[in-house]
């Protein structure tokens, strides 16, 4: 009989999670199983249980995308891993390796991808299953619970500051203050830009001014965008927005300077209205950003390990996934949860 690990299981869209008893995944060619250690709990995981996208996970599945751990056994034909070693899974599963984006460093656009907690099963449970190629390569000691953003939270923030173009001395505005966004501001603070944070509660503003954000502003005060354009001189080089609120993106065309380039990264369901006169008249970059790809991750696994960046997690555990999705619905503290096994 296989061997049984604990899971917290999605059987139906917008329902509660049930936490059951599912047998430990048995890794294939050239792929490794984990042993979860931590686990931060991403918004990504409630739009998924949620059935938010289109494109919606096949039911039942297991989400968790920023699952942290060591190598529990290994597949056929993997090379550079052994048992023990530090590893962590992020969305990006496995790309085909083959397409244009793929072998210019753009797998995360690769259309043959799949997606931890997703597509395929992830890290909400005792075990997951990563391909050696794709897994974020951590060092050897690191503490779990801390690192475990990185592996979603990290790399997206990273990235999606790299794509915004803004360079040292400059100014970033980040607008959403959450999981994400909490990073965001130590990236930005470690890549050598002035950092303004905007968000909608105050203990969150208050985290962004404790991680180095030189301006902070309630996105809903009457006002917000024009003080901080005010306090840039101008406004911000680059915008990235974490909201999940389809208002902060309207907002982001407020904040960034002549020549800018605001990046979106937060998904909520929904649109925005983009003024045509001022984006043209101000030559207004708009950019996607998902994730980033396999040396992204890398190189933001390098900043946690140099100690540049340090995620204020709080401590949750498996059983507690139905709650940690109230809080995180809430938009209250626990948005930075991170499970530990
Ligand atoms: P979170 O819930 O922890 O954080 C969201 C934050 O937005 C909260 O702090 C909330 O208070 C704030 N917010 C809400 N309305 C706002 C407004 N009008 N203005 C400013 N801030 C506002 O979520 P998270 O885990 O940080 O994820 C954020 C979003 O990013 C989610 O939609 C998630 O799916 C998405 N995401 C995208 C990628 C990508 O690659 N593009 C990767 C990971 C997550
Ligand atoms: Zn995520």
């Amino acid at each position: 009989m296989a061997k049984m690990m604990r899971a917290a299981v999605v059987h139906a869209f917008g329902k509660p999670f049930t936490i059951e008893e599912a047998p430990i995944p048995t890794p294939g060619l050239g792929e490794v199983l984990i042993k979860v250690i931590a686990n931060r709990v991403c918004h990504t995981d409630l739009h998924a249980a949620n059935g938010d996208w289109a494109g919606r996970p096949p039911l039942r599945f297991i989400p968790g995308h920023e699952g942290v751990g060591v190598v529990a056994a290994l597949g056929g034909g993997v090379k550079g891993l052994k048992e023990g070693d530090a590893v962590g899974v992020a969305w990006l599963h496995d790309a085909r390796g083959q397409c244009e984006y793929c072998r210019t460093g753009w797998d995360s656009l690769c259309d043959a991808q799949h997606n931890t907690g997703y597509s395929v099963n992830g890290s909400f449970a005792e075990y997951v299953i990563g391909p050696a190629p794709y897994v974020g390569r951590l060092p050897q000691g690191c503490d779990f619970a801390e690192t475990a953003p990185v592996l979603c939270a990290g790399v997206t923030s990273y990235k999606g500051i790299k794509e915004t173009e803004a360079r040292p001395g400059e100014w970033i505005a980040i607008s959403g203050i959450g999981g994400l966004g909490q990073v965001a501001v130590q990236y930005a603070k470690a890549m050598g830009l002035h950092v303004a944070a905007l968000d909608v509660t105050e203990d969150k503003l208050a985290l962004a001014r404790a991680s180095g954000a030189e301006v902070i502003a309630n996105a809903r005060s009457p006002g917000a965008a024009e003080q901080i354009v005010k306090h840039t001189a101008g406004g911000a080089h680059g915008v990235l927005v974490t909201a999940i609120s389809p208002g902060a993106f309207a907002q982001a065309l407020k904040l960034v300077r002549r020549k800018g380039t605001v990046t979106l990264v937060g998904l909520p369901p929904g649109e925005f209205q983009t003024p045509i006169f001022d984006a043209v008249m101000n030559r207004i970059t708009i950019r996607g950003s998902i994730v980033g790809g396999r040396e992204d991750l890398a190189e933001a696994i390098e900043f946690a390990a140099e100690g540049k960046v340090r995620p204020v997690i709080n401590k949750v555990r498996l059983e507690d996934v139905n709650q940690v999705f109230a809080d995180l619905k809430a938009g209250t503290v626990a948005g930075r949860a991170v499970m530990v096994m």
